[in-house]
């Protein structure tokens, strides 16, 4: 592997060493495990709305298909490059096997502030990717679905793209618009499966309560679905925010108030019901659980001794460092991973991925009741095996998916 310093690489590659050396896994199949299969990077010349030609870069890095077709987003990021979208991909494998879903993992990205082009440059941005990736991705093979930057309408512009040169193919990315064939429920489902374990993982704490109050870092896709189903299913939400800051209150947050006012373009910083916070001060608040829902790396050795919710449950990928994961660790505060607590994405895209082939639409009820079903037993199973081998739930997470695709990668016999 190319020697990257990246804390997100490194974040994976530390979970996976260490499920390695706990599940005593020989030297080579750790290799396997952890090299990506194949990494493309490609060149995308843009013809801009100013006349000039501009060359973006794009990636999609896929990671291992033993379980299944490589699956992951694609995200729109000044950030995003190559040791950042196998970082991800990684992170995607474990997250599939862990759910028990029929996927390996992948990712790929685009270098670019999506916010700074204009819809025909993007439009045109997103049609160029899809050509130069075109040839490794499939509905067998890889299939994309949204992530920071990217949204159902660009996955909209990959699929009618990608059916321009193979046909018909709605299947080929998830996260598409219901009208195109996407999924109910899909774009709350990994907000609404962070509640579920969430809340699970808060009823067997001894020193939750029934009526749990929750930070939610983050007010967008994942954050806002997880407070709405936070607050559907009993606990107080105190506090919220978004990159400008946040708004608490220690009685709890209207949060179909927020929405409305949010969904009429007021500011979240406007909104009456709740005291403004910066988002270093929501971290530290006083809660039982606190869900980092915004970007990878927010909980640090700088803040992890400050913070005083219980129970952290990992909306957004990464948001803990290695190092703050310890001082955690060494206060008793229970953190429920990401790949267990964001699933639910991946695991409604399964389904829309499903319905596709079978060309065949679900209810909104049966996707809910599918992802609570699933997402208990992916709980249920870490929370066993943390108890019985006295691990942490994010140790008992990667030892069950590293278990998972050891087993899968013997059975289909790639090292005989
Ligand atoms: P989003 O863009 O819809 O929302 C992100 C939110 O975080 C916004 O409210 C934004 O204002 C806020 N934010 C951005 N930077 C911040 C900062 N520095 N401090 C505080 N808040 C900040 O994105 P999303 O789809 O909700 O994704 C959030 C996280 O969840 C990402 O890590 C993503 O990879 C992960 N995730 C998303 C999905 C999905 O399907 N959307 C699935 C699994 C994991």
């Amino acid at each position: 592997m190319v020697g990257q310093d990246l804390q997100m690489l490194e974040g994976t590659v530390a979970c996976v060493n260490a499920a390695v050396a706990e599940l005593g896994i020989r030297d080579d199949m750790r290799d396997v495990i952890i090299e990506p299969w194949r990494e493309l990077s490609v060149a995308l010349p843009v013809r801009m709305d100013d006349g000039a030609v501009k060359v973006f870069h794009g990636y999609r890095s896929q990671h291992n298909a033993t379980r299944g077709p490589f699956k992951g987003g694609i995200r729109f990021h000044p950030a995003a490059d190559q040791a950042h979208t196998r970082a991800l991909a990684m992170l995607m494998t474990f997250k599939s096997a862990l759910v028990d879903i029929p996927f390996g993992g992948a990712k790929g990205g685009i270098q670019v502030d999506p916010r700074q082009l204009s819809e025909r440059e993007l439009i045109t941005l997103t049609r160029r990717y899809t050509r130069g990736i075109n040839h490794v991705i499939g509905v067998s093979r890889d299939i994309p679905a949204p992530d920071l930057g990217t949204n159902a309408q660009t996955m909209a512009w990959i699929m009618d793209e990608y059916s321009a040169i193979h046909g018909y193919t709605p299947g080929i990315v998830t996260g598409k618009p219901v009208e195109l064939g996407g999924s109910e429920g899909r774009s709350e489902s990994p907000g609404r499966g962070a509640a579920i374990v969430g809340r699970l993982a808060a009823q067997d704490m001894d020193n939750i309560g029934d009526s749990p109050t929750v930070i939610v870092q983050g007010y967008g896709q994942v954050g806002s679905s997880a407070a709405r189903k936070f607050v559907e299913d009993g606990a107080l939400v105190v506090a919220v925010s978004d990159v400008s800051g946040g708004i608490y209150n220690s009685s709890g947050l209207d949060i179909a108030g927020l929405d409305r006012f949010l969904a009429g373009g007021g500011a979240m910083a406007e909104f009456a019901g709740g005291e403004r916070v910066s988002n270093s001060e929501l971290l530290e608040l006083q809660a039982d659980v606190l869900v980092p829902a915004a970007i990878e790396g927010v909980i640090t050795s700088e803040n992890a001794g400050g913070i005083k919710a219980k129970l952290i449950v990992e909306g957004a990928n990464q948001p803990t460092t290695v190092a703050a994961d310890m001082i955690l660790a060494e206060r008793s505060v229970a953190v429920v991973p990401d790949i267990l607590a964001n699933a639910g994405g991946v695991v409604v895209s399964y389904f829309e991925w499903a319905q596709n082939i079978q060309r065949f639409k679900w209810e909104l009820t049966r996707v809910n009741a599918e992802l609570e079903s699933i997402m208990t037993s992916g709980y249920r199973a870490t929370y066993a095996y943390s108890q019985t081998h006295g691990v942490s739930l994010r140790s008992a997470a990667y030892n069950i998916a590293v278990d998972r695709l050891t087993k899968a990668i013997e059975l289909r016999g790639f090292l005989k």
